[in-house]
């Protein structure tokens, strides 16, 4: 099969899913412009599945934006510095069960259904360019370039979306409900610990979600802090590039070597988390992030293979100053020069961090309004996550936020004690997809009931078009009394 044969069957299996037909929603008014039944910000792979999912509910007034160039959304040709996907190739995805709309169905298009056994894992750019296609084929509508800046609400149930253009403030946007697809850094920030902000210049480090020149970084010698994937991916990424050493200094003593991840993927925990009392919700989170990822096999074996490389374990940095050729760091094991710094310490996440949600993060719940964790786990960056509903809705920690908050949905990373990681990896999406969508859908729905429900109750439209026959009803009533 060919690719172009793919897309044919793409539109063939939807149209007889009756996939397009009409919408049902009832459209807003708004004195200054058209009013979006659903905006989702970020079009990375959640914003592109969230789109197919609410157009199958027949909810199509809705509009996606990112801030990023067209094919450069979310982390796979930007900032990932991986060679594949850590996520085994057989889960599916943003496909949401149709077959022809799946990884493997893509790539069997254009490499045959033989050479699928072989494949190992995903390579990160056929990643990127299957949701470019993905995105095509379903015709989504994403405007990129364009940043939300601020959420506004308005009136109950519809909000301003201001949002920049090209680095420019353009003309706001109105939509009754928000989707907050905005990825890992979305629910909050990127994590720099202070030791290393405070002290040194810009130009001597930068955080592996940046995207880094390695090129100009040819024979130097770095240091990189984190003992996850990402610290690994970036050494051999800077090897391959002829950084002539890289070292990764983690604090642990052993390598981390067990993936929850993959656990989850098979005991029910990503699709019923959401069912799970708050008390487990949160020893189970506070359980993930003490053991996190570990890097793939392949990233560490290609890392190894450097002779470059070297790993660093038990070596917390106690320290960092800047010295004449660069940064010095201190470890319990030592000092180390290095030319720059690469900082692997993921994020933090809190929605008082997120500029777009100036106006409402008071009001935002979070996990430590509603949960009061025993001493022993009790874990602040747990705390400062914000408390969803089972649907990925924010909920108010006060009557003002009621209001506000109504029809703002966190489908990123800030979801993750509340929905555990149906909206922060690949394993999830198709447990965590349905569940916003038809929280969604439904919202739109109770929100216009009195008027759906007076429609219904006025409704005299004739379906039925029979005709009674005249001479069936001429029956001789005297013959038959005996008259
Ligand atoms: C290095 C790395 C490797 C990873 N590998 C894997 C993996 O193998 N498997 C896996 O399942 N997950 C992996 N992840 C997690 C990965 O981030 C998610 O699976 C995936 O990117 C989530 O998709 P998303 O659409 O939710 O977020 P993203 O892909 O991050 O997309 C969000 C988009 O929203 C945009 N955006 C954010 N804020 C705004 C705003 N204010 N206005 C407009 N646009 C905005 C962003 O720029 C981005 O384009 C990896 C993450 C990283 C960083």
């Amino acid at each position: 099969m060919s690719l172009e044969a793919l897309n044919e069957q793409v539109k063939r299996d939807l149209s007889y899913l009756n996939f397009g037909g009409p919408d049902w929603v009832r459209p807003h008014k708004h004195p200054e412009g058209h009013v979006y039944d659903v905006i989702i910000v970020g079009g990375g792979q959640s914003g592109l599945a969230a789109a197919f999912g609410l157009l199958r509910e027949r909810i199509s007034n809705i509009l996606l934006i990112d801030e990023n160039p067209e094919g450069q959304e979310g982390p796979w040709d930007t900032y990932a510095r991986m060679e594949t996907l850590r996520t085994p190739k057989h889960l599916t995805s943003v496909d949401l069960g149709i077959p022809s709309l799946t990884y493997r169905s893509w790539w069997e298009a254009q490499f045959g259904a033989k050479g699928w056994e072989e494949v190992d894992k995903i390579p990160r750019g056929d990643w990127m360019n299957y949701l470019k296609w993905y995105r095509s084929i379903l015709n989504l509508p994403l405007i990129n370039n364009m940043k939300l800046s601020l959420i506004e609400p308005e009136a109950y149930g519809m909000y301003r979306v201001h949002v920049e253009r090209n680095g420019y403030p353009s003309s706001p946007l109105f939509a009754r409900k928000v989707i907050l697809a905005t990825g890992i850094q979305g629910g909050g920030e990127w994590h720099v610990p202070s030791m290393i902000s405070d002290k040194l210049p810009r130009s001597l480090y930068a955080h592996t979600s940046e995207r880094i020149d390695y090129n100009k970084l040819k024979g130097k010698k770095i240091g990189i802090l984190g003992g996850g994937a990402s610290a690994f991916d970036n050494a051999n990424y800077a090897l391959s590039k002829g950084v002539s050493e890289a070292h990764v200094f983690v604090r642990r003593e052993k390598m981390q070597r067990i993936n929850p991840i993959r656990q989850m993927e098979v005991s029910g925990m990503i699709e019923r988390f959401h069912s799970l009392p708050d008390s487990d919700k949160y020893d189970a989170i506070n359980h993930f992030f003490k053991h996190n990822q570990p890097p793939t096999n392949d990233t560490f074996n290609r890392a190894c293979s450097w002779s470059g490389f070297h790993l660093h374990l038990g070596s917390p940095w106690l320290d960092v100053e800047s010295s004449d050729i660069g940064a010095v760091v201190t470890t319990p094991k030592g000092q180390f020069s290095f030319d720059y710094l690469i900082i692997s310490t993921g994020l933090v996440t809190d929605p008082a961090l997120r500029p777009e949600l100036k106006l409402v993060e008071n009001s935002i719940a979070r996990w430590g309004d509603k949960y009061k964790a025993p001493a022993e786990c009790a874990n602040p960056l747990l705390d400062a996550h914000p408390y969803l509903t089972p649907g990925f809705g924010l909920l108010s920690r006060d009557d003002k936020g009621k209001k506000s908050l109504h029809g703002l949905f966190a489908f990123n990373y800030s979801a993750l004690i509340s929905c555990g990681i149906a909206a922060s990896a690949l394993s999830g999406m198709r447990f965590g997809i349905p569940k916003l969508v038809t929280t969604v859908a439904d919202q739109l729905f109770l929100d216009d009931r009195e008027e759906i429900l007076e429609d219904f109750f006025s409704y005299n439209e004739e379906e039925f078009t029979g005709e009674w026959s005249k001479q069936e009803e001429n029956i001789d009533l005297e013959a038959l009394q005996g008259k």
